[in-house]
């Protein structure tokens, strides 16, 4: 409807037109306010609800335990690769960073000009989790940083890493209210709104509380966790969080993430089963154990001069963004929250064709 497309992108990615029209119905004039959420004070009465819906909301999603503070806040992801060691470290201390992929590894470069030790745990080939026995933690890291799915590669935590007792800071941006999670085993979880909850603009951080108030002292202001507890010492991004907070309505009306993490499973297992029974026309080159829900990458191995004319021909039937990250060539499709069962049914049954006419 409306002439859209299914939309593959890995982010900014589609989000549900439920929560487009609620946010179109709501465009000029809010719940009577009188003025759109772009316009609104982010002090007002107005304002001040739509961002107590969206933290009250979120905590009943992924059920985060009181002693936990919710943060709206901006720079996005690539923000928290710097706020997290300036707010949880001092100069020379040593901090864990488990590489597995592209963002992970940005992580732990930014890490890098901290005056930390940057002790690289394990690090992966970008097709699987190295064995957890190969691992080399530290005896003393004041945290263990980790993405739980890596947007680029497609390789997915199916569990939370085993540190021990270790303080987990985990990357979700590409996989935040996808599914369940235990928020409890995590020091700090911080992710990207743009993939699986509403637009660019706002990073959500959630931090356990005795982890707050131990910013260095160059640290910025607006990246400092006790300073900004309430998402509201400056200006946040108020049609961002608007957004959020309908998303959040959005996945409690419809089950929550229990049902939303079967239902991701669901439509991630529709791609890969489409690839694995193609006789090998197609490939996805990321190890079973770890093969991401939300980011689907594949190739076609015995003839990847296909690969361009695949994307072309599936964008002309409404099918955009397949293109594989430019680093790693191939096909992604990128299958987040939003995506609608259709989107994918389409998909496979293209896949089924294309291979066809070229096997
Ligand atoms: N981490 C992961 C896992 C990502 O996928 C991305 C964005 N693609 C980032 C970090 C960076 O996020 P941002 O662009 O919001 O800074």
């Amino acid at each position: 409807p409306f002439g859209r497309l299914y939309n593959f992108s890995a982010g900014p990615a589609c989000l549900p037109l439920d929560v487009l029209q609620k946010s179109q119905a709501e465009l000029l004039n809010w719940n009577g306010s009188g003025m759109s959420v772009m316009e609104m004070s982010h002090r007002s009465k107005a304002f001040t609800s739509i961002i107590t819906n969206a933290e009250q909301k979120l905590r009943q999603l992924l059920d985060i335990p009181g002693n936990y503070k919710v943060m709206f806040l901006q720079g996005g992801a690539t923000a928290q690769f710097s706020a997290v060691p300036l707010n949880l470290t001092s100069e020379g201390d040593t901090v864990d960073q488990l590489v597995t992929g592209s963002w992970s590894k940005k992580a732990a470069q930014e890490a890098e000009k901290y005056g930390l030790k940057v002790n690289v745990v394990c690090k992966g080939d970008n097709k699987s989790v190295p064995s957890r026995d190969s691992w080399k933690l530290s005896s003393h890291a004041r945290y263990v940083h980790y993405c739980d799915n890596e947007t680029i590669q497609g390789v997915e935590f199916k569990t939370a890493p085993d540190v021990g007792d270790a303080l987990l800071v985990a990357d979700m941006s590409s996989n935040f209210c996808s599914k369940k999670v235990d928020v409890s085993k995590f020091g700090l979880i911080y992710a990207g709104a743009q993939k699986n909850i509403g637009p660019a603009g706002v990073v959500v951080v959630i931090v356990r509380e005795d982890l707050m108030g131990k910013a260095r002292q160059i640290c910025p202001v607006t990246m400092d966790y006790e300073t900004m507890k309430d998402s509201l010492y400056n200006t946040p991004p108020c049609w961002s969080i608007y957004i959020c907070s309908l998303m959040f309505d959005y996945l409690l009306e419809q089950g929550g993430l229990e049902a939303r993490e079967q239902l991701n499973q669901h439509k991630a297992d529709i791609l890969y089963d489409t690839v694995d029974s193609s006789n090998g026309f197609y490939a996805a080159p990321v190890h079973k154990s770890v093969r991401s829900r939300m980011n689907v990458p594949f190739v076609i191995p015995s003839k990847p001069e296909l690969e361009k004319e695949f994307v072309s021909e599936a964008a002309k039937l409404g099918m955009t963004e397949l293109k594989g990250h430019r680093s790693v060539g191939g096909m992604r499709a990128s299958i987040y929250n939003s995506m609608p069962m259709e989107g994918i049914e389409s998909l496979a049954a293209f896949m089924k064709d294309f291979a066809a006419k070229h096997s």
